[in-house]
């Protein structure tokens, strides 16, 4: 049998450092590559590992599926910033947040909300329950509602996105934790758009956190990866992972290491994009073209008090805008820009700008005239001139401020 870690290897725990989260990840948890001295560790990519005398592996590897040292010492960042028991990594975000239901029996009951990121909500409702898991719908940011859908001795998972996508509504991970627990069940967090950086939702009692590692935790776009990252190293985690071996569902070496590279300036990132789709979501709370702002950080947001006490830090780089004129004006506006890009994802250095109905497609909660905002890191007074001049053409304003 594979060995798989009980806590995270090459990881110098930061309570007894004093280092911060900041410093370590910096520099990727001290790691050096030991034979060369060299300031940054190789990338481990073999798949099989020599076998000792006596028939043991002393190394604690056996096969590249179900576990590899470059997917560990990424692991080991991932899990100190979520202050997790332990962290795996996945071939994608979808790899990760499936292999959580996967882990389920069929009859199981689950409560997921009705806003979230929309391929995960289609394969809840297609696959999950013809593979016999009884998928329920809930606002989740109404907390009475989820609490009426427990189901005594059936429900089993409480899922939460927050903020959640598109409309970057804040569910409550306190209060659904102790629904969840006083249920006997789990509450498993996508904690993508709240970044690691401004939110820890094990901390407010959640079972596991999910991230869209593809998104800000790699902040380049240029890596596909999921994470998970868990409170207890139980039997359902160890299903978890059970699950990544036999589904085949680890992320590549190489993946890994451009991740862990990326992690590297997480902090830095986030707070920028963070800052600027502050500073945006303002702006253009004022703006002639604009009927709403969705952001968690306004004080107009209907969960503000809530994303203040639960976000330390910041409230995330995304946010939305619907348009004035609606779903033609906000396609004309998307076509308009020279500088956002056009394009669905989010968490990158560069800034995106999507028309999300269009893409979630039937069924969608997404309202018509909204743009999906995904604040990258450049100058803010760029960003705000390019959808600017864009939503002024689209809507026929002119330039003159309002
Ligand atoms: N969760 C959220 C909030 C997302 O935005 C996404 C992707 O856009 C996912 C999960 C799925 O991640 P991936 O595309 O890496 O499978």
């Amino acid at each position: 049998m594979a060995r798989t870690p009980k806590t995270p290897s090459k990881k110098p725990a930061p309570a007894k450092t004093g280092w911060s989260k900041r410093t370590l990840t910096a520099q990727a948890m001290g790691g050096i590559d030991e034979e060369t001295r060299g300031v940054v560790r190789p990338i481990h990519v073999a798949t099989t590992f020599i076998r000792d005398p006596d028939n043991a592996y002393s190394s604690g590897f056996i096969y590249g599926r179900p576990d590899n040292e470059t997917v560990r010492e990424t692991e080991a960042i991932i899990a100190m910033w979520e202050d997790a028991k332990a962290a795996m990594l996945f071939s994608s975000g979808m790899a990760a947040a499936t292999s959580i239901f996967l882990a389920l029996n069929p009859g199981d009951h689950v409560i997921a909300p009705k806003v979230m990121y929309w391929s995960l909500r289609n394969w809840l409702k297609n696959d999950a329950v013809r593979l016999g898991l009884n998928v329920e719908f809930v606002d989740g940011t109404d907390t009475a509602a989820v609490k009426a859908a427990v189901r005594k001795g059936q429900t089993k998972l409480i899922w939460a996105e927050t903020p959640s996508n598109p409309m970057w509504s804040v569910a409550d991970l306190s209060a659904l934790a102790d629904i969840a627990h006083k249920a006997g069940a789990r509450l498993a967090v996508d904690s993508t758009c709240a970044t690691p950086v401004f939110s820890q939702p094990l901390t407010l009692g959640a079972d596991i956190v999910m991230h869209a590692a593809t998104k800000s935790m790699n902040g380049h776009s240029d890596v596909v990866a999921g994470a998970l990252a868990t409170a207890k190293d139980d039997e359902f985690w160890q299903r978890i992972a059970a699950n990544r071996k036999n589904l085949g569902a680890i992320l590549g070496p190489f993946e890994a290491f451009l991740l862990m590279r990326g992690l590297r300036t997480l902090d830095l990132r986030v707070r920028a994009a963070s800052a600027n789709a502050m500073e945006l979501a303002k702006r253009f709370s004022e703006h002639p073209s604009v009927a709403e702002v969705l952001y968690p950080g306004l004080p107009s947001h209907p969960q503000y008090q809530l994303a203040k006490k639960q976000m330390k830090g910041g409230f995330g780089h995304m946010l939305s805008v619907r348009v004035k004129g609606g779903e033609a004006s906000a396609v004309a506006t998307a076509a308009a820009v020279e500088l956002w890009k056009r394009a669905t994802s989010l968490g990158g250095v560069e800034s995106l700008i999507e028309h999300r109905a269009s893409i979630e497609g039937e069924g969608t909660p997404c309202p018509p005239d909204l743009l999906r905002l995904s604040a990258g890191i450049e100058d803010v007074d760029d960003l705000y001139a390019d959808l600017d001049q864009a939503l002024r053409r689209a809507t026929g304003r002119s330039n003159r401020k309002k």
